[in-house]
């Protein structure tokens, strides 16, 4: 330890204090989001340049293949009096561990000191290899994450006996914050590769599942806002009907409902008003249709019921209960009524007579009930309309 002996020897040793703090702070608030570890270190050591009279300090990290390669600071290639060619020429210089100073420190795990590089034996080799100039003075310090060693830290000054206690113990301090520093950084990176793969992951999820929603609506025959059956579901469905008509003569009423001016519905009192109308539209279907009967919406605020094995008579009666309870309905809103309008065509085992049943087909009916829906909407609305079977026979 030196000994203070006069106030100029005071005044040096609080300025070394005040630089060390200094170092430390500005470490400390050190910023570990940088592009690259290159780039942290760089920024470390110009803490340490700044502060310190460690102009020439430089680190080794260990590489993947337990190599100490020079990283970033002044290293011996870059001091003044390298010449230009050799600067060109200089590749990082890399040391295995126990291979000179540097090698020493990592391989000892302990600060190594040389004091006079002209004459010491760990930097013999070094000097052989070399044909840069060779420092005075160095110090290796080894730097260690939370686990293992990382890197080497490394200060060299031009005088032998250059550095004193005070360097070293800062050099203590300093390896300590660099190698959190190195941790952080390492974790921080971490952490955003894993957000980037989960983040991949869950866009990749979630468009897996957007096919996946896509293909079931696309198979589902189930309509999303009511629950009925959809168009899908009718087709086939409706087939059978007909075909059992056709052949055990059991006559069918195939109705075509339309809401009235339902449009103006969903101008008046909005678009989810509009789809609660639905919604409880369909509940009141599903009430007045046996479960033997086929009931779907066509699409939007249309629907289809066929009342199998029900005669016409009996058809054009369900078709006007239908009507009723669509225009009772209450719906919370004081001059609000809501009207439904049906066409509706039956298909008797006589009619199969009269047509040519070959020609019978679902797009038939539907037309043919679809005609009487129209002429129900001209009559003034929440109106049944049976279609004439007799014209047809014309
Ligand atoms: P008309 O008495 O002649 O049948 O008149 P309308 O207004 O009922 O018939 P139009 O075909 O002019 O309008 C039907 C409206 O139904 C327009 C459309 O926005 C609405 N609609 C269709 N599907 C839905 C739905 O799922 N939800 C809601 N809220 N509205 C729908
Ligand atoms: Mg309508
Ligand atoms: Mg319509």
């Amino acid at each position: 330890m030196e000994t203070i002996d006069s106030g100029a020897g005071l005044e040096s040793i609080v300025v070394d204090l005040l630089n060390s703090l200094s170092a430390v702070k500005d470490l400390s608030e050190l910023n570990c989001n940088a592009g690259n570890e290159k780039e942290l270190i760089n920024n470390a050591l110009a803490v340490l340049i700044q502060n310190q009279d460690m102009e020439r300090c430089s680190l080794f990290i260990l590489n993947e293949q337990g190599i100490l390669v020079n990283l970033a600071g002044l290293s011996l290639a870059e001091t003044s009096k390298t010449s230009d060619a050799l600067k060109k020429a200089y590749k990082p210089l890399q040391f295995k561990i126990g291979e000179g100073i540097i090698g020493a420190a990592a391989l000892t795990g302990e600060l190594q000191h040389c004091q006079d590089c002209s004459t010491d034996e760990r930097f013999a080799n070094q000097a052989k290899q070399t044909s840069y100039e060779l420092p005075g003075s160095i110090i290796s310090v080894p730097i260690y994450t939370d686990v293992e060693l990382v890197a080497v830290l490394n200060i060299s000054h031009p005088q032998s006996y250059h550095f004193n206690d005070w360097h070293i113990r800062m050099l203590g301090i300093y390896k300590n914050m660099l190698g959190q520093l190195i941790t952080n950084y390492r974790l921080f990176q971490q952490m955003e590769d894993q957000i980037v793969k989960r983040t991949e992951k869950l866009e990749q999820a979630l468009s897996d599942l957007n096919v996946l929603k896509d293909h079931f609506e696309s198979i589902s025959m189930i309509d999303q806002l009511t629950g009925l059956y959809n168009r899908r579901y009718f087709y086939e469905q409706a087939e059978i009907a007909i075909a059992n008509t056709k052949r055990y003569g059991q006559a069918l009423c195939f109705l075509v409902l339309d809401l009235d001016h339902f449009k103006k519905v969903n101008d008046t009192y909005g678009h989810g008003f509009g789809d609660e109308v639905l919604i409880k539209t369909a509940k009141a279907l599903q009430q007045q249709v046996r479960d033997s009967d086929i009931l779907i919406r066509f699409g939007g605020e249309e629907f289809v019921v066929i009342f199998t094995n029900t005669s016409c008579a009996n058809g054009g009666l369900f078709a006007e209960r239908i009507r009723k309870e669509i225009e009772a309905l209450k719906w919370g809103k004081e001059e609000f009524i809501q009207t439904i309008s049906i066409g509706l065509y039956c298909l008797s085992s006589k009619s199969c007579l009269f047509e040519n049943a070959e020609l019978i087909n679902v797009d038939k009916l539907f037309h043919f009930a679809d005609t009487a829906l129209y002429e129900a909407k001209n009559k003034g609305r929440n109106k049944v309309v049976i279609f004439n079977n007799e014209a047809l026979q014309k």
